[in-house]
């Protein structure tokens, strides 16, 4: 079962290239819980707003084989205003390379799948360059993920610089996610952004930077 996620649009001030940038938080609730479908279903309980901040409802989505399946039905991801998908050890064990990006392609040719997070983990080694041209082909987002360059997935940065120069080269959007394992991390993108500065990845690189735009391109996803 995917782990549960609400996203949260918080217009979070940042400085890229001078710019101000609203960033896109995904604070998640336990990782390890199973949870059941009951969970997806009641989130028509959950108001649009809470306390002024925007709530799109979303999952990260595990993928759990090497043809990309995820681990949420088609019909309740459907429902979801956002749909992540990412490759995580507890839930598929690390392939080849070939496997690994079979896997992230998959889940990308699937049509459910908004946002692919934290493809730089180090331990599943993918294509870089075909997962970024699938994504680009696709229409779907590339994670840039700040608790990679930090507290999780230790070694990430190289394999996270190299998707982000590609991204340029290659005319892919990208994302950014605190992926907040504590709610102090919420709205924390420091790591990430000074990598990204240092790619020459320019505001117009990242979706997130603008809430209407990010909710654009999710509307046009979802009516297609
Ligand atoms: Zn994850």
């Amino acid at each position: 079962m995917g782990t549960p996620t609400v996203l949260f649009l918080k217009t979070v001030k940042k400085q890229i290239k001078g710019a101000e940038t609203n960033c896109l938080n995904r604070p998640r609730t336990s990782y390890a819980r199973r949870t059941t479908h009951f969970y997806f279903g009641n989130l028509k309980a959950l108001p649009d707003e809470i306390n002024g901040v925007e709530v799109l409802k979303g999952v990260e989505a595990n993928i759990i084989d090497y043809d990309g399946r995820l681990d949420l039905d088609e019909e309740r991801l459907a429902r979801l205003d956002i749909v992540v998908a990412s490759l995580h050890d507890v839930c598929i064990t690390p392939g080849s390379k070939k496997d690994n990006t079979r896997a992230i392609i998959g889940a990308i040719k699937s049509g459910l799948v908004d946002i692919i997070a934290h493809p730089g983990n180090p331990a599943f080694e993918i294509d870089k360059r075909e997962v970024l041209k699938a994504a680009k082909d696709y229409n779907v987002l590339i994670e840039i993920n700040n608790s990679s360059l930090g507290l999780s997935r230790p070694g990430s940065y190289q394999n996270c610089s190299e998707i982000a120069r590609m991204a340029v080269e290659m005319g892919n959007l990208l994302t950014l996610g605190s992926d907040a394992h504590i709610c102090y991390h919420i709205g924390e993108f420091k790591e990430a952004l000074n990598m990204l500065k240092e790619c020459g990845v320019t505001e117009e690189n990242i979706i997130s930077t603008d809430v209407d735009r990010l909710k654009r391109f999710l509307k046009l996803r979802r009516n297609r």
